[in-house]
């Protein structure tokens, strides 16, 4: 196997991959840095797919203790409120971090200041974008900054495997694929940084890029690391629905059109979410996407299974200025955004759940750190939009800090368990020995099961349903080929593919686990048998983890570090 050495190496170049690295070398420039990334550096990953926005309260009426307490309220009180904290406060810094020294370049009012729009879920209008294609901005801005400095990139390589010492203390390297060629690479590192960015793609209907497969989640599972929160699964209430047939469908049309005003309507065109809440089309997603779930399963559809968006009412004009990324977008697929419908389905767009890890982004194993998507409790049971970027590039940059700080003073190349490496190599290698088999239709009974079983509303029958389907499903992968002629290995998507495949469905068992374990209904977890919220002050949170072949969940106190339910923090005259 090839070798590779570097202080410290860092798998993502999402949000929080890209500002690690250089909050990094910003820190302590002769750490030598390198960014493993399994697609193309600023061209994968969610970050790039951002359309929406930024959350950070910056205006004059708006405080961080407001942001504060929307994301505590919409995380329902399971968020560690530590994190939050440092969300709503360190975002102002990020914001500023991102126009004066990377170069974005976000909306303005007439006035100069920055432009803030509304997302649904929050009192107040603070979503900084650039139109409605903010992720570009941000990912260009940050890719440029990255090439610009000595920080080495392995790209096409994916990480398949945490390399512990042999007494397991401490992390020592990962074992990767160089997708190029298939050959498997060790690259030592004195510190780790996971930042892959979970993505629930797993379900039929999801958002996330094609080179997500929950793999860091997967690869901390295995290194014995616990992941809490992995029951909450947001689903986005408008993916588009553009027929089978096309790899758009799912894709998400962005929070600000119902932020804007937009319509949902049922299959008979009256609108429905004016029953369910009185926020309307602006209440949060785990709302709109069980009144849409709902108005499905009563089959009140649209001709394909989904439910219209609509902004006909509102003024044309402004609709094509504000949103022209979705209006082109909806245009390509068929659908008149301006002045038609738009058939929309809830699509699985975030994962709150991840890896446990502390306010400086260090985890339970000793120089492995953990940011942005891949990482649980900033969030809780629910995520505002906006705060998903604020999240990545915030938690990336503490990130770059601390391992500027660390890993001079503490960090050293440390001797990998190579009996461990070799085992990870012939894990990846198992599909080569079998006779071919149909990928597809594993992928196909995981997404159905998923979408049915563990999805917008499970109870505990369809969660035993999912857990047993996926032990079915292992069974079926693990005798599936790939069909290697020759053994080339170079850009097999195939072999890849059934990689996908066995990360995926390990991480749904963890979502069937801990959403069996969570008896309440809360956020984007909702228990058709136990449909209550429960008791807020003594909530509690799924913590779990890989126990041999068994998955163990257990339930935590929530520490309410700042505020008890029933407090606020907002202050009087702010709250006016
Ligand atoms: C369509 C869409 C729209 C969104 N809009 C918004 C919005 O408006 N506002 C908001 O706040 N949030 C939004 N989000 C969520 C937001 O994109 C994410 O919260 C955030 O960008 C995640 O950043 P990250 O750095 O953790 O992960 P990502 O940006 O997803 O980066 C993960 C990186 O890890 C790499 N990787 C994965 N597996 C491996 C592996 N095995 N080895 C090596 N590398 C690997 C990937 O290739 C990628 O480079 C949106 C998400 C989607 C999908």
């Amino acid at each position: 196997m090839n070798r590779l050495d570097t202080d410290v190496l860092i798998l993502g170049s999402g949000g929080a991959g890209l500002f690690a690295a250089l909050h990094a070398k910003a820190g302590a420039p002769d750490l030598d840095v390198t960014v493993a990334v399994k697609g193309l550096l600023g061209k994968c990953g969610c970050t790039r797919m951002v359309q929406g926005g930024y959350n950070v309260a910056l205006a004059p009426g708006d405080s961080v203790e407001r942001h504060f307490m929307d994301t505590i309220e919409g995380g329902k009180w399971l968020n560690d409120q530590e994190l939050a904290w440092i969300l709503v406060t360190v975002a102002r810094e990020r914001i500023r971090e991102l126009e004066n020294e990377l170069g974005c370049f976000f909306d303005r009012n007439p006035d100069g200041t920055i432009h803030q729009k509304a997302f649904a879920g929050q009192t107040f209008d603070r979503t900084v974008h650039k139109g409605d294609l903010t992720g570009i901005e941000i990912i260009n801005r940050l890719a440029e900054q990255v090439w610009a400095r000595r920080i080495g990139r392995l790209e096409d390589h994916r990480a398949v495997a945490l390399i512990k010492t042999r007494d397991g203390a401490a992390v020592a390297g990962v074992v990767m694929i160089d997708m190029r060629t298939g050959e498997f690479l060790f690259v030592r590192a004195k510190a780790v940084l996971l930042a892959t960015g979970g993505g629930p793609t797993m379900y039929r209907y999801h958002t996330p890029s094609g080179d997500k497969s929950c793999d860091g989640l997967a690869m901390a599972l295995s290194a014995g690391l616990r992941l809490r929160d992995m029951e909450m699964v947001q689903f986005h209430p408008t993916g588009l629905l553009a027929g089978p047939e096309t790899r758009m469908t799912g894709t998400v049309l962005e929070e600000g059109l119902r932020g804007y005003g937009a319509y949902l309507l049922d299959g008979e065109g009256r609108r429905f979410m004016t029953k369910t809440d009185k926020r309307g089309e602006r209440a949060t997603r785990d709302i709109v996407s069980r009144a849409m779930f709902a108005e499905m399963r009563n089959a009140n559809t649209g001709p394909m299974g989904g439910l219209f968006l609509t902004m006909g009412h509102l003024d044309a004009g402004e609709v094509r200025r504000q949103f022209p990324g979705m209006v082109e977008r909806c245009a390509d697929c068929g659908f008149d955004l301006v002045s038609g419908r738009v058939e929309v389905v809830p699509t699985a767009h975030y994962m709150m759940g991840g890896v446990e890890f502390a306010p400086d982004c260090s985890t339970a194993l000793e120089g492995l750190y953990a940011a942005g998507e891949d990482t649980g409790g900033v969030h809780g049971a629910n995520r505002l939009g906006g705060n998903g970027v604020a999240n990545s590039t915030v938690f990336g940059g503490i990130a770059g800090d601390t391992l500027a700080k660390w890993t001079p003073k503490h960090g050293k190349f440390r001797d990998p368990d190579e009996a461990a490496i070799a085992a990870a190599e012939a894990e990846c290698l198992k599909p080569l020995a079998n006779p071919p088999g149909d990928l597809e239709e594993v992928r196909e009974r995981l997404a159905q099961l998923m979408w049915d079983d563990a999805g917008i509303v499970r109870d505990r029958v369809s969660l035993g349903r999912t857990l047993d389907g996926l032990d079915k499903l292992d069974k079926v992968l693990a005798g599936v080929g790939v069909g290697v002629d020759g053994r080339d290995l170079a850009y097999n998507l195939a072999w890849h593919d059934w990689l996908n495949l066995k990360n995926l469905i390990l991480v749904s068992k963890v979502i069937a686990a801990a959403a069996l374990a969570r008896d309440d209904s809360r956020g984007a977890h909702w228990r058709a048998d136990f449909p209550a919220t429960g008791d807020l002050e003594t909530s509690a949170f799924t913590s779990a983890r890989l126990a041999g072949d068994r998955i163990d969940v257990s339930m935590r106190p929530v520490a309410f570090t700042r505020v008890r339910p029933g407090e606020t923090l907002i202050k009087e005259s702010a709250a006016e």
